[in-house]
């Protein structure tokens, strides 16, 4: 039976892209993965997958792959075998240690690396090199999360989604949130709820899908989602609608009533775009509904929401006397949360990524552990100075990216379906992925390649094995998340950190898409298929206006670089808003924009022309 050429071997695994951490079932034969397909009923997805998990996982089999260790010599990387690659590394950390001290070494986890993968860099970081510089790409998105929640309850509870929010609420309200794209099968929620009678408001610039599926779509200018949520919530104060008992309870009341001062509804319908009318009567049926929830979501590759929109987002919730809860901004990347859980951010005075990429000369030596920083990171032209002024860089990941080719050293990492390891879901949930396949190349698993480091350097890390870091990690999670809840109000500013002009007279919104949302979709053939390259969305008006045809090279420049992309003509976008997705990297899409920690909105300015 089994020599039939159509037998394959059955699999149950978890999706490697998103949050909602799927259950896929993948087919195996003769080793390799053939086709993954969602089992009905099966895994928190009941058997549904998007784009990505059905068809994304050939990724792992893109010539790009990594297979032997390398080091540069005379400007080229060349193979070299494990035990030469990592000698090289212990002595160059060691003397760099020796000459600048441990501060000078920092190291970049990755959210799509396994808990074990992470716990091993920062234990590796911390006990073997000493330095506390350990941090990701979540700085710039879901740190932002992780702030709000902290600032507003009082707590170190990690925002996480519940998987059904939106199906018990009776009315949901999305701000500025593609949540289709970026989680797809958790978004699918949203629009059964609304078909199931509940009221779908969803602010945004763009028509998105959900946009498209509501009961109401407020097309509001790029980046006044704080704006809208503040003047709604002035209104509920002004009415007097907010729950008095709790709100006056809560810290900072005042202040914050005071601080929405300026947010009337005719100020509020200037900057937004939305009527006064709409404002007043968004107010009233926010109150007037039981079970209400808003949705964002706080991914680095979205440029229209600061710290602030989620910020004015919790503010409305606790004025409503709501937990948490009401509020649901999900973590981005299939290990997101068990990233952050097992340590991957400064714990005591270590640079985070911001300080490490932006601010001159922070460290001297940086590891990157499966992450693209050079396509993935704001404001690339800076990245790329920062990288190249490093006097040692080591890149361990599963592709030659455009970060590891300037590395001077690289190590082949296995693929998520090569190794064993454990993953964190948006919703809190710790999923085991197995290893289904064989590695590629010399390929070892990070976490072992971490361990063998140690062992080069004649130092014991303590953990021999994935059952020893497992038991350390369940520690951790178990210990997690329990200081006392003490909610206050924030006032928040909708400072915007770039305007339009005379020279740059429109605004860049940039996000995921359905099909790509970081570095691994790009590399799978299947995806490619269906979307292969970068693009501009541009009004149809617009287009007419510039003389811009579809298809046809445009020209978009901003305060910080130059890029060509191909025009994409769609009344998606409104008048003076253009859109582009930011992950293919010969598009350097990423040059025209900039990082915003915890300050404004980092709104893009550009001007396009016909190239
Ligand atoms: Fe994978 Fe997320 Fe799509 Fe589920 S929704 S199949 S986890 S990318």
């Amino acid at each position: 039976f089994k020599s039939r050429v159509w037998y394959m071997d059955e699999y149950a695994t978890i999706c490697p892209y998103c949050g909602c951490g799927c259950t896929t079932n993948v087919s195996i034969r003769e080793g390799r993965i053939i086709r993954a397909r969602g089992k009905e009923d099966v895994g928190i997805n009941e058997g549904n997958l998007c784009s990505k998990g059905r068809f994304g996982f050939d990724y792992i089999y893109s010539e790009n792959r990594l297979t032997t260790p390398m080091i540069k010599k005379d400007g080229k990387l060349s193979p070299v075998s494990w035990e030469d690659a990592l000698r090289y590394i212990a002595e160059k950390l060691e003397s760099i240690k020796e000459k600048y001290g441990a501060s000078a070494i920092g190291a970049i986890g990755s959210q799509r690396c396994s808990m074990e993968d992470n716990y091993m860099l920062q234990k590796f970081m911390r006990d073997i090199i000493g330095t506390d510089n350990i941090d990701s790409a979540a700085r710039f998105g879901y740190a932002k999360a992780q702030k709000a929640m902290e600032k507003a309850f009082g707590t170190d509870i990690l925002p996480i989604i519940k998987w059904d929010a939106p199906l018990k609420a009776d009315l949901i309200f999305v701000v500025e949130s593609d949540i289709t794209s970026t989680l797809p099968v958790w978004g699918l929620n949203f629009i059964k709820a609304k078909n199931d009678g509940a009221a779908l408001i969803v602010a945004d610039t763009k028509e998105t899908k959900l946009a498209r599926n509501s009961t109401q779509w407020l097309r509001i200018q790029p980046g006044s989602g704080t704006v809208l949520l503040s003047g709604i919530a002035k209104v509920i104060i002004d009415e007097g609608l907010y729950e008095k008992d709790r709100a006056f309870t809560i810290k900072d009341f005042d202040v914050f009533a005071n601080s929405l001062k300026e947010y009337t509804p005719s100020a509020v319908s200037k900057i937004t775009g939305v009527s006064e009318d709409e404002v007043i009567t968004l107010a009233r049926s926010f109150v007037s509904s039981k079970k209400r929830l808003i949705a964002l979501t706080s991914n680095a590759s979205e440029n229209t929401k600061s710290i602030n929109t989620l910020l004015a987002a919790l503010n409305l919730a606790l004025l409503m006397g709501d937990g948490p809860d009401a509020v649901q901004i999900p973590a981005e990347f299939s290990n997101t949360l068990g990233m952050w859980m097992v340590g991957i951010r400064p714990l005591g005075d270590g640079k985070n990524a911001y300080e490490i990429f932006y601010e001159p000369d922070t460290v001297k030596a940086l590891y990157i552990m499966g992450e693209n920083p050079l396509v993935t990171f704001q404001d690339v032209s800076k990245v790329e100075r920062t990288l190249n002024g490093l006097e040692l860089l080591i890149v361990q990941d599963i592709f030659l990216t455009e970060t590891a080719r300037l590395a001077d050293v690289v190590l082949p990492a296995c693929s998520w379906s090569e190794k064993e390891g454990t993953f964190m879901a948006a919703t809190g949930d710790v999923q085991r992925v197995p290893k289904l396949i064989s590695e590629t190349g010399q390929s070892i698993p990070d976490w072992k390649i971490f361990r063998n480091l140690a062992r080069v350097m004649n130092k014991d890390i303590g953990l021999k094995d994935l059952m020893d870091i497992r038991a350390t990690i369940a520690d951790m999670v178990v210990k997690g998340g329990t200081k006392e809840v003490c909610p206050s109000f924030n006032p928040v500013s909708h400072e915007v950190m770039e305007s339009v002009s005379d020279e740059y007279p429109m605004f860049l919104v940039t996000a995921n898409i359905l099909q790509h949302s970081g570095a691994l979709s790009v590399l799978s053939k299947n995806l490619d298929s269906v979307v292969s390259d970068a693009y501009l969305q541009i009004n149809t008006k617009d287009a007419k206006r510039y003389n811009i045809q579809d298809d046809m090279f445009v020209k978009v420049r901003s305060r910080r670089g130059e890029v060509y992309l191909k025009a994409m003509l769609s009344d998606e976008v409104p008048e003076g808003t253009v859109f582009a997705p930011l992950h293919f990297a010969h598009a350097r899409v990423n040059a025209l924009t900039y990082p915003s920690l915890n300050g404004g909105l980092p709104l893009v300015a550009v001007k396009i022309e016909a190239a």
